[in-house]
């Protein structure tokens, strides 16, 4: 029998049902929580730069804004589906409520790949996907950031035309600006400097001197470079990083011994952003296959991706010597996976606290641009880091007490707090 493919949202939903049978959650609050609060599905028509018309898909789901303001980046990716951006809004709601910042949960998508369209298309695409939505979004409805593909440039677009339709200065409506423009300091370092500060906490627990240990990377993007960096400046080596290859349309491995570079490697990257094969062997690199990352000796191991990457059929390739998984990316980890890593003793730091980092920082950069006054970054950084390492301790207090795997910890605490929210407020 063909294996049915892979469904980020069925994966979701079964991860709050496990964590709403533990709550012993009543119906209503299941039945609210388990899918999206609102959601929008649009038609975004671009002018390309030959002159003809294409139609693009955008969406934007609310999965809950029980705590605040719905919060979540915008992603722009050839194989965006509905139940991707369903699943990873749900994710949102669950990561503003582990770190406890008082936002709720939304994620939106185009269906579009980035590498083939002129920042003139890629404009047209972000002031369409504003006009499409632009009274159903806001600072204090919900607000975006980018994620896969999106950066500062995308979201000051994004920005501006909301800007120009409601006539008014919002700088409070989106984050991840540039900065100068309304960004935070530290907002590109936030996600993956969040992951490592949630490691770093982790070895203290389990007694492992960070000094001595070996990471692999799984990615290249903002997360995967920025944890390296501060993995790397607290002393442990980088064995690798996979890196996605447009040219080649696969993923391949990029090892090296005596540690990588993630500075030397961003300097050698093509006009794609991939790293280059060729400009790497020549500095001592070996290009191994894109899934070579899972199976390295290492004592971290770091998938900073996508969705689907630890799973059923790969899981027993993990090395024996690895003693934790830090989940940089949004549900890299399938729930068959999980069994095993749970079995086998790996400590999971699961992906809605892990690279909750991003988010918090984007809550930073909300309370700035709201009073209009930008800290420095020192302060975002010791701020961002009290609050992943509060977040981190909550959920390991709650599994170390009641025995239970960190990703069920980390759920029991995020919906009971979205449940309680929503009882409070008389809507279950
Ligand atoms: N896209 C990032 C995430 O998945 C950041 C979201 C945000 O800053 O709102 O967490």
């Amino acid at each position: 029998m063909e294996k049915k493919p892979f469904n980020a949202f069925e994966m979701a939903q079964q991860q709050f049902d496990a964590a709403a049978e533990k709550l012993g959650l009543d119906q209503a609050t299941r039945d609210l929580l388990r899918s999206s609060l609102r959601e929008y599905h649009f038609l975004i028509p671009v002018r390309m730069d030959d002159g003809s018309y294409k139609v693009f898909r955008g969406f934007r789901c609310q999965h809950s804004d029980a705590r605040g303001p719905c919060k979540g980046g915008i992603r722009f990716h050839p194989n965006e589906t509905i139940d991707t951006v369903r699943a990873l809004a749900m994710w949102m709601t669950w990561k503003t409520a582990v770190v406890d910042i008082p936002l709720g949960g939304g994620k939106g998508g185009v269906i579009c790949d980035p590498h083939n369209l002129s920042d003139r298309e890629q404009e047209g695409i972000c002031r369409g996907w504003v006009r499409q939505i632009a009274y159903n979004i806001g600072p204090v409805q919900d607000v975006p950031a980018p994620d896969i593909m999106t950066h500062g440039q995308h979201m000051l677009w994004m920005l501006d035309e909301l800007e120009r339709i409601r006539g008014g200065k919002f700088p409070g409506f989106i984050t991840g600006k540039p900065v100068g423009m309304g960004g935070s300091l530290g907002r590109t370092e936030a996600t993956g400097f969040g992951v490592m500060y949630t490691v770093r906490e982790a070895m203290k627990e389990l007694g492992i001197d960070i000094k001595k240990t070996v990471g692999a990377f799984q990615g290249f993007g903002n997360v995967s470079q920025y944890a390296v960096k501060l993995f790397r400046e607290y002393g442990g080596k980088a064995l690798c990083v996979s890196c996605w290859d447009q040219i080649d349309q696969t993923s391949y491995t990029f090892r090296r011994e005596s540690g990588v570079d993630p500075d030397e490697l961003m300097g050698i990257t093509d006009k794609f952003n991939s790293i280059d094969k060729a400009k790497a062997r020549q500095v001592g690199y070996e290009v191994l296959p894109g899934d070579a990352w899972i199976e390295q000796e290492a004592d971290l191991l770091v998938p900073a991706a996508l969705e689907n990457q630890i799973t059923g059929a790969n899981v027993a390739k993990i090395h024996k010597r690895v003693r934790i998984i830090a989940e940089g990316a949004n549900g890299p980890t399938t729930p068959e996976a999980d069994v095993e890593i749970h079995k086998r003793g790996i400590f999971m730091i699961p992906d809605f606290l892990c690279n909750a980092g991003g988010v918090t920082c984007s809550y930073f950069e909300q309370v700035q641009s709201n009073m209009n006054f930008y800290w420095h970054l020192n302060e975002v950084f010791s701020r961002l880091d009290e609050k992943m390492t509060a977040g981190f301790k909550a959920v390991s207090e709650l599994a170390r007490k009641k025995n239970l795997y960190m990703r069920d910890a980390a759920y029991m605490i995020a919906v009971s707090r979205v449940a309680e929210a929503s009882h409070l407020r008389g809507w279950v």
